[in-house]
């Protein structure tokens, strides 16, 4: 089914051109920009310190795999309640990748074994 790159709809095959806004018709769209956000995202992993999961993070995507570290200090109220739940924040990935993710993850502590 063809696609208009501008609006993102989807038209029937024997539509060339959007009727909308005359752009010319794509096969598939890739990802939009502005849908980043939403995709569903799992937490991989909790990490003690943030070199750990910078570390972990670039191991990620040296690897292919989309993965973002969420600092709990700065979601939260600081130390305190970083303290509480005993690690500095979390790698999230996004789910249909956490396979792979998990696979790696399990090298990854094999090079930097943690406590
Ligand atoms: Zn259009």
């Amino acid at each position: 089914m063809p696609f208009c790159p501008k609006c993102r709809y989807e038209y029937n095959p024997e539509v060339k051109e959007c009727p909308d806004c005359g752009e010319k018709l794509v096969a598939s769209l890739g990802p939009d920009p502005n849908q980043g956000e939403l995709f569903d995202t799992v937490v991989l992993y909790k990490v003690p310190d943030e070199i750990t999961g910078l570390a972990l993070r670039s191991f990620l995507l040296d690897a292919g795999i989309e993965a973002v570290l969420q600092d709990m200090q700065a979601s939260f109220y600081g130390s305190v309640l970083t303290g509480m739940q005993g690690y500095w924040g979390k790698v999230i990935v996004a789910k249909e990748q956490e396979s792979r993710a998990r696979e790696l993850l399990a090298e990854f502590k094999q090079d930097f074994p943690g406590d």
